[in-house]
């Protein structure tokens, strides 16, 4: 406890002193407005350890749990113990954060970490090897830097947890990899989120909600609204309303407003723009591939077996496709892969457990998108094709846990009941006890 209590608050010093040298790195690697990194990495990551500082000791206690009465006199306690040395590998989108965040649960469960951060964010991952050696223990916490071969080279040693955020396909090549050594893993994945909005939704809220959590970051967060589907009968409105909040948010032109940032890389932005012709564009679809910048876009008229409605979009283009009903929106949902998060905004509670009991999704949020993220006491992970796993707050403890089940058997007696020989006396008694 002691070990990782320090481990912690040296984790705290160093988010207070390398503040700035973080937000520039973002800003470096894509121009991620202060206010958004403050509050994705300074934020979130603070909370994280100050949540595992505070509930480290009852996490650790080992639970009492009841005995079975067959195995009386007896004591049972269910004993958190390390999974031992974890390799924890995360992509570019918020490289300091999704690296952090994992480690707060390492370390809060005891155990060694090698962290492996995405070879994208340059800025970002340079300073995570400076600063991680600097701030921790060494001997415990690494970093290793690379790309695909690395990771190729670093999946084939052997682990006792792999915990990795990225995509779909990468998910599937680190899990292959786990299979070899029988090595449990944790999967964030990613893939298209779906926000219903419901004919009996407050508008002007969900416009600018939609809007705040699609384009945060250029709309490069794993849980970003992908699409929306909403009831045809106020669709217009509806885009009318995004179209003013966005303007208010940006200004007339969003390339000018230094609280819009740019795609991570030029291979990233081509395919981001390949995706606008899929359909009409009614707000922005300007972009730049010198400053790599897109406008925040969204787009109507898109038919769904679109490249754009086939593959995760992962940037800022947000298409909007009419649903007649609740029902078919449901179906729609159901009847692609499980998403990471889904969104519903209707000011009706029927309406709104009609969606979440009728879907399934690694999370939800009722008439929000993406603040579910900063809910320490919400596990956040996938399900299906999004995932496997969960961490945040007591969930990142757990997933870095190994939970014991002892029994402890007292000595001062030995019923000989389980003994042979047996008889049908001992039989009966085994029925009236077990
Ligand atoms: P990615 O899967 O391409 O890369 C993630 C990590 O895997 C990187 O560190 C990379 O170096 C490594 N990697 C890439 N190819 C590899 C290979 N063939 N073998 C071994 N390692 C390899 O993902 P990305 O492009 O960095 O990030 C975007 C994806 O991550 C999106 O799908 C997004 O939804 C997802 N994501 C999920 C979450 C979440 O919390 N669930 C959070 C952020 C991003």
């Amino acid at each position: 406890m002691e070990w990782r209590r320090a481990q912690l608050q040296r984790m705290r010093t160093m988010m207070a002193e390398r503040e700035n040298d973080i937000l520039d790195a973002l800003a470096k690697d894509m121009r991620m407005p202060k206010y958004e990194a403050f509050i994705s990495v300074m934020a979130l990551i603070n909370a994280e350890i100050d949540h595992a500082e505070k509930h480290l000791s009852e996490w650790m206690r080992p639970k009492r749990v009841s005995t079975s009465l067959a195995n009386m006199p007896a004591s049972s306690r269910i004993l958190a113990e390390p999974l031992g040395v974890v390799l924890i590998i995360g992509p570019w989108n918020y490289p300091v954060q999704l690296m952090l965040s994992p480690l707060v649960g390492a370390i809060a469960a005891g155990n060694c970490a090698l962290l492996k951060p995405s070879e994208h964010a340059p800025a970002s991952e340079a300073l995570i090897a400076s600063m991680i050696p600097q701030y921790l223990d060494s001997e415990a916490i690494k970093v290793v830097l690379g790309g695909v071969p690395e990771t190729t080279a670093v999946l084939n040693e052997r682990f006792d947890h792999i915990f990795f955020t990225g995509s779909v396909n990468v998910g599937r090549i680190v899990m292959q990899a786990a299979a070899k050594h029988l090595t449990p893993v944790t999967l964030e994945l990613g893939g298209k989120s779906p926000c219903i909005v419901a004919k009996n939704a407050n508008l002007d809220a969900a416009a600018k909600r939609i809007v705040w959590g699609k384009f945060y970051n250029a709309g490069q967060t794993c849980i970003a609204p992908d699409y929306i589907l909403v009831d045809a009968s106020v669709e217009a409105e509806l885009v009318a309303k995004m179209k003013a909040a966005l303007s208010t948010f940006l200004g007339p032109d969003p390339k000018q407003s230094s609280d819009y940032g740019r795609i991570i890389h030029a291979g990233h932005h081509a395919r981001l723009v390949s995706f606008i012709k899929d359909g009409e564009v009614v707000v922005g679809g300007d972009s730049d591939e010198n400053e790599l910048y897109i406008a925040p876009t969204i787009l109507r008229n898109v038919s769904p077996d679109s490249r754009i409605m086939t593959e995760e979009i992962f940037g800022p283009i947000l298409p909007v496709l009419p649903v007649k009903d609740l029902e078919a929106a449901i179906e729609f949902v159901n009847e692609r892969e499980k998403p990471l998060a889904l969104y519903v905004f209707s000011n009706d509670s029927d309406t709104q457990d009609e969606v979440l009991l009728r879907t399934s999704s690694g999370g939800a949020c009722v008439n929000d998108v993406v603040a579910h993220i900063g809910c320490g006491s919400l596990p956040f992970g996938g399900v299906g094709e999004s995932g496997m796993g969960a961490y945040h707050g007591r969930a990142s403890f757990d997933a870095f846990s190994h939970h014991k089940s002892i029994l402890d058997k007292a000595l001062f007696i030995e019923p000989p009941l389980r003994y042979a020989p047996y008889d049908n006396s001992k039989l009966k008694w085994a029925r009236r006890l077990i």
